[in-house]
């Protein structure tokens, strides 16, 4: 059923560790249950999406909104003869690196890097991930992290900086980094190619799930209001369309049925895109595929649709004052954990402490050399779901800032 541009585990470029195949299972089905029965997989159970996690039982966390791009990603990969097991893995996988507090906690922890070290590499949550499953996983007796296969990591690492991706190219030549280095000169012989077709399509998933729940979670919160969505005219079409069908439909379910209604149109948007795009540049390989211009996508008409959908996002759920206001004590907890335990690293676990001694062969520095305090520090910082940050903030600095 596979299309000739779809991964085929049989043809995986492999894992950086070598395995024996699984008896009954595919390697992009054991990557997946790899991730299902990972640590970081379990935590994003309370990490934040856009709502901290106290804030209510209802609201997305990392973990039910990865669970919803794996779903959208999977109908649409099977519709196209896609690889559904990799695209699923992609999806589960691809905000383990996210640390607690959301974005808020990300841009704290970046700051925190750069402040401590001018010259360090800051934080990205995409490498982040990347680092869970490449090394910060403690599950195997014979290697760290998850081993999963190429395909999959490559999916995962969907930005990264080129500074970063220098790093992890001299420790994997040609490896899931090689792409993010095709503008650095002559001395790569790096060009600038695509990741495979389930890695755009879980990025592209990634998008529209948070756009459709996002608006769900915002009306909930009562940040914003179905009035208001009136001005989106993605969602007002559908809403328009589904009152017309049932005329006074009370309006929770009138939200549900415009998002259903608004997420089915631009999935299968996608597929329609997709396959023209896919028919235009008939990639026969998934090699082939890497070689292309971006196949998967919106049309342009909903590419502009959507785009303005996220604009009202941004300017009125995420950049609404209550949301900043948590926004600011979030980086404050971060801020403050990270200096207490660059001053006193004994605060943190003994795993963690461990590392400072341990020589690490990874992806993001050189092999054979001991890893930096800050970046240790960072690790232990970003694995931390919302509620363990901020007990952790009341241990060390002996006041509540989020009561839980
Ligand atoms: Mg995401």
């Amino acid at each position: 059923m596979l299309a000739s541009y779809a991964c085929d585990p049989s043809q995986s470029r492999g894992r950086r560790h070598p395995e024996v195949p699984a008896p009954t299972r595919s390697a992009f089905q054991r990557d997946r249950d790899r991730i299902v029965h990972s640590t970081a997989f379990r935590r994003l159970v309370y990490k934040t999406q856009v709502f901290l996690n106290h804030e209510g039982d209802l609201f997305r966390t990392r973990l039910t909104h990865s669970l919803e791009v794996a779903q959208l990603g999977r109908s649409i990969a099977r519709t196209l003869n896609l690889n559904e097991d990799l695209v699923e893995a992609i999806a589960l996988a691809h905000d383990l690196g996210h640390t607690p507090f959301g974005h808020a906690g990300q841009d704290a922890l970046n700051s925190c890097l750069k402040a401590h070290n001018p010259d360090s590499a800051g934080f990205e949550h995409n490498l982040q991930s990347l680092r869970v499953v490449d090394m910060l996983e403690e599950r195997y007796p014979e290697f760290d992290g998850l081993n999963l296969s190429f395909e999959t990591r490559e999916g995962i690492l969907k930005h990264c900086s080129r500074r970063n991706a220098r790093r992890i190219e001299a420790m994997e030549p040609g490896g899931v980094a090689r792409r993010f280095l095709a503008s650095a000169g002559p001395a790569t012989s790096a060009v600038a190619t695509q990741p495979s077709l389930e890695a755009q399509l879980t990025n592209l998933a990634d998008e529209i799930a948070y756009n459709a729940h996002d608006i769900d979670d915002g009306v909930r919160s009562g940040l914003l209001t179905l009035d208001q969505l009136e001005e989106v005219d993605l969602f007002d079409y559908y809403r328009r369309e589904a009152l017309a069908q049932h005329p006074g439909l009370p309006s929770r379910r009138l939200l549900f049925e415009a998002i259903r209604r608004m997420l089915s149109a631009q999935v299968y948007d996608v597929m329609e895109a997709t396959r023209e795009s896919v028919r235009d540049a008939a990639p026969r390989s998934v090699e082939a595929v890497r070689h292309c211009r971006p196949l998967v996508g919106f049309s342009a008409d909903m590419a502009a649709r959507s785009a303005r959908l996220k604009k009202f996002l941004l300017q009125n759920l995420y950049r609404h004052p209550q949301v900043a206001e948590t926004t600011q004590t979030a980086q404050q907890i971060v801020r403050d954990l990270f200096a207490a335990y660059m001053a006193d690293p004994a605060q943190m676990p003994e795993a963690h402490t461990a590392r400072f001694d341990r020589f690490e062969i990874e992806s993001g520095t050189s092999p054979d050399r001991l890893p930096k305090p800050e970046r240790v520090v960072a690790d232990y910082i970003a694995g931390m779901t919302d509620r363990f940050a901020s007990k952790e903030h009341e241990r060390l600095h002996g006041r509540v800032v989020f009561p839980l």
